[in-house]
Order: structure tokens, then C-alpha cells, then sequence
């Protein structure tokens, strides 16, 4: 008999008639690397039972922007402006010429690591973003080639494509940022991705696909992004492009080509169903209703807007103009839970209380994500889908009389227990095979400590660290 694993759990987040349903004291059966049943009862013979109490089983999270490097931006969280603090290249940085702050070796550590942590915030689906600033230029085939291999081994599944640009920014000692080009390397950057794309795609048994990621909408020429655009379209590939994100953004595209952003992707002919966009933050209405007409996907990252004093303006009325909405979590911790609780919060700071339900957000993780991607079989659990499923422990948690409220109140990443990909058991008891998380965390933090001691080389005036970064309360002396 073939082999069936049945999980039980006091909530199950099942799936018909195109919704998500809960059933209490539910069931979910996976066959081979799918669901084959999802219920309150299941009469065939199975190899396996495992009953996770009080927990949910969920779909596993889909992460548009999933983090997938050391995060930079902590750092600028009460250290700002941004072109003081090391993230826009200062004119002295670029003469010199830019350099890789991080040894291939450590990029490809970085990569598993994130993934790891993914995993272990019940993330199934991720498309891995990673800031350019510390780069020489873009990200490379070889950090891309050992992230395929760390999803093999880990199990995620991830859409995988390095980041390419034709352009930069520079900052004066003033702090007037400018646009600078090198369109030739950013051509050649999108050739060796879409060699990549061509040589990964479908591998690891679908696990791994392709995606283009010409980085952000300020970085990138017309040409760029109407290669990518026919090469991405040709091979039913998403691109994810940020935009829409920072006033310095707006004014370097109105500048240049005399609009908003989404308005000058449409206008060159970009903007389409496989466009997914971070994070709409600055978007006008009409920039909206143009995202809406496309079909191309918002990827909302509440979380790190909001830290950085901005939202999403607003959640539910992009829901209301039927803009597509999926969820990046594009920051440390790349926690979906509290990512998506941010997103509630921020939705009714903008709009009130009865514009957003736990639902509208808890289908953006799922569905929404699984719709940029055209993915039928993601974000739900349903025969015939991917048993890509996330457990989320209750069992120290006060809880609502319904699931999904329970996890927008009182759930953290931290109480994701299981995690199954594609039928495989790749996180049990919070334990990744194969991992070593604190060993893993204090190898990270060495590198990123390593990175901030870097930090002023590329800082403009190369002020000393202690001055970038600035302490919250004296540092007593020892
Ligand atoms: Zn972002």
C-alpha cells in the first residue's frame, strides 16, 4: 500500500469551494508529496498517525519578499537619514570602486541560514530578497547555485533568481542623491539569470523554480525591464520588482521619466499578471487602479513598512479595487505571524476597525501569494494540493473560539512546531535535520558583526561605527 501520513490537530484550515474552512478536530492526509484528504474523518488505511493536539494546522505561508540575507535594515531603526547610515553609497565609496562585503562562502552560509528560518516561521513558498547595498553590483549565479542546493537539502520550496540592476544611487556629502548607470553590466546580469533560471527550473522535483528579480524600480533602465519582462513571460516565471516604496524612489523616476513609478511600468509595457511588487507604500490611487487593471500582485510587507513609520495606505482598499495582495516578510525576524498581525494593525490605524477581518489578512499569507505565483496548488490545504503545511502550537496559548483570530492576537513564529514540504517532514519539534541553530545563529552574527565594522567604508564622511550607529542608553564604561 502506498504510504499516507494522518495529521490531527484541534484546528485544521482546510479548503473548498475557493475558501479557506476550519474544521474542529480535523484531519488532513498527505499521499506522496500531496493532500489527499482534508476533513473531520478519514475511513482509509494509513502508515502513520500523528495528533498535534492543541494546534492549527495550517497551509504554509507563502513569502513573496522572504528574507534571505543578514538584515541591514535593523540597523537603520533609530539611525536614520539613510544616506548618512551607509545605505546609499557615498561618491568617495564609488570611486574607489564598490567591493563584495561578504566572501562567497559567507553569502552561501547566509542563504541556508534564512532558509532555515523560514522554515522554522511555518514559510513553505519563498522568494528570497536580499539588500544590494553591500554588494559590489547585483547578486551573483554562484551564492544562487548554493541557495538551490540548501533548498534541496532543507526542503523549502523557493522561487530562485539573483538580483540585477542597471543603475545605483550616490550620495553627496550633502546628501543630494543621484541616479548613476552601468546599463551593460545590468544586461549582463539579467543574461546569467536567465541561464539560471533555464538551468534550475522545475528541479529538486518542482521544488525549485525560476524567478527574475530586476531590483528596484529606480535601479533599472527601460531596456532591462522590457528584456525581463519577454524573457520572465516566456518562461511562465514571476519578476518581482520593488516599488513604490521611498519618497527618494519617486523623485529619481519622476525625474527621469516624468511619472510615478507603477505609471512608468505601464507606460513601457512591464506592468502584467507575473509582476509582483513590493510595497506600494508611496502608490497614488491611480497607480492602484493601474496594479488592478494589470492583474500584477502587491506584495505587503507590514512589518517593515511600519517600522520604518510607513503602512500600506490602505490594505482594504486595495482589497476593495480587487488588487491582488500577498505578504513578504522582507525583514528579521521573518515572522509571518507577526507580520500579518502588523498588517491587521496598520489596515485599521489607516481605516478602522471594521475595514479588515483576520481572514482578509490570513488569505494575503496563503491564497494571495499563491495567485502571484499562479499556483493553484499552494497557500491551501485540499486534495490535489501540496502538503505544504505549517503546525502551530496552542497548547500555551489562550485562545478565541476561532483559529485564525487565535493566531492575529496571541501566536507568534515562535510557536510553529511542524513543518511539512511538499510531504516531507522538514521541521519536527522546532528540529531541522541537518541544522544546528544556535551554532548557525553565533556563525551569522560574527559575519554580520563583521559587516557593521565595514560599515563606515561605504558611510558618507566614513565616520567611525560608533557614530553610525548610535547607542539607545550611555555605554557604561567597564
Ligand atoms: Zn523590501
Amino acid at each position: 500500500m502506498t504510504s499516507r501520513t494522518l495529521l490531527t490537530a484541534r484546528w485544521v484550515i482546510g479548503h473548498r469551494d475557493n475558501r479557506h474552512v476550519v474544521y474542529e478536530n480535523g484531519v488532513v492526509v498527505i499521499e506522496g508529496t500531496s493532500v489527499v484528504h482534508v476533513g473531520h474523518a478519514f475511513d482509509g488505511a494509513v502508515t502513520e498517525r500523528i495528533d498535534y493536539g492543541q494546534a492549527v494546522i495550517s497551509p504554509g505561508f507563502v513569502d513573496l519578499d522572504a528574507l534571505s540575507d543578514l538584515d541591514t535594515t535593523i540597523l537603520g531603526y533609530d539611525n536614520g537619514p539613510a544616506w548618512k547610515k551607509g545605505r546609499v553609497w557615498p561618491e568617495s565609496y564609488v570611486a574607489r570602486g564598490p567591493y563584495e562585503m561578504y566572501s562567497q562562502e559567507e553569502l552561501a552560509f547566509q542563504k541556508r541560514h534564512a532558509f532555515a528560518h523560514l522554515i522554522r516561521n511555518g514559510i513553505t513558498t519563498a522568494l528570497p530578497i536580499a539588500s544590494l547595498f553591500y554588494r559590489e553590483w547585483g547578486e551573483t549565479v554562484a551564492e544562487f547555485d548554493a541557495a538551490a542546493d540548501a533548498a534541496r537539502e532543507l526542503g523549502l520550496r523557493v522561487y530562485l533568481g539573483p538580483a540585477y540592476r542597471t543603475g545605483g544611487q550616490v550620495t553627496d556629502a550633502a546628501g543630494t542623491i543621484r541616479a548613476i548607470y552601468d546599463e551593460p553590466r545590468g544586461l549582463g546580469g539579467l543574461n546569467d539569470a536567465a541561464a539560471f533560471a533555464a538551468r534550475i527550473d522545475g528541479s529538486a522535483g518542482g521544488l525549485i523554480r525560476a524567478m527574475f528579480a530586476p531590483d528596484r524600480i529606480e535601479t533599472c533602465t527601460e531596456t532591462l525591464l522590457r528584456r525581463t519582462a519577454a524573457i520572465a513571460d516566456e518562461m511562465g516565471a514571476p519578476v518581482r520588482q520593488h516599488c513604490s516604496q521611498s519618497p527618494v524612489e519617486l523623485r529619481l523616476v519622476r525625474e527621469q521619466h516624468v511619472c510615478a513609478p507603477i505609471e512608468w511600468l505601464d507606460r513601457i509595457g512591464v506592468l502584467r499578471r507575473n509582476w509582483l511588487l513590493p510595497h506600494g507604500t508611496q502608490a497614488t490611487p491611480a497607480e492602484f487602479a493601474r496594479i488592478a487593471a494589470s492583474a500584477a500582485t502587491l506584495v505587503h510587507c507590514p512589518l517593515v513598512s511600519a517600522r520604518h513609520g510607513g503602512l500600506l495606505n490602505s490594505f482594504p482598499r486595495c482589497r476593495d479595487m480587487g488588487i491582488n495582495i500577498g505578504l513578504g516578510t522582507d525583514t528579521f525576524p521573518a515572522d509571518m505571524i507577526l507580520n500579518m498581525q502588523l498588517g491587521m494593525m496598520t489596515a485599521r490605524l489607516a481605516e478602522g476597525m471594521t475595514s479588515i477581518r483576520s481572514e482578509d489578512m490570513f488569505d494575503a499569507a496563503t491564497l494571495g501569494g499563491a495567485r502571484a505565483l499562479n499556483r493553484p496548488d499552494l497557500g491551501r490545504l485540499a486534495p490535489g494540493a501540496k502538503a505544504d503545511i505549517a503546525v502551530i502550537d496552542l497548547r500555551r496559548t489562550l485562545q478565541t473560539p476561532d483559529p485564525v483570530q487565535t493566531l492575529m492576537t496571541s501566536a507568534s513564529g515562535r510557536d510553529v512546531r511542524d513543518v511539512w514540504i511538499d510531504g516531507r517532514r522538514v521541521m519536527t519539534d522546532g528540529t531541522i535535520p541537518g541544522v544546528d541553530e544556535t551554532a548557525d545563529a553565533t556563525r551569522a552574527q560574527a559575519q554580520f558583526d563583521g559587516l557593521i565594522a565595514r560599515y563606515p567604508d561605504r558611510t558618507v564622511g566614513h565616520p567611525p561605527v560608533a557614530e553610525i550607529f548610535t547607542p539607545s542608553y550611555e555605554r557604561a564604561e567597564p
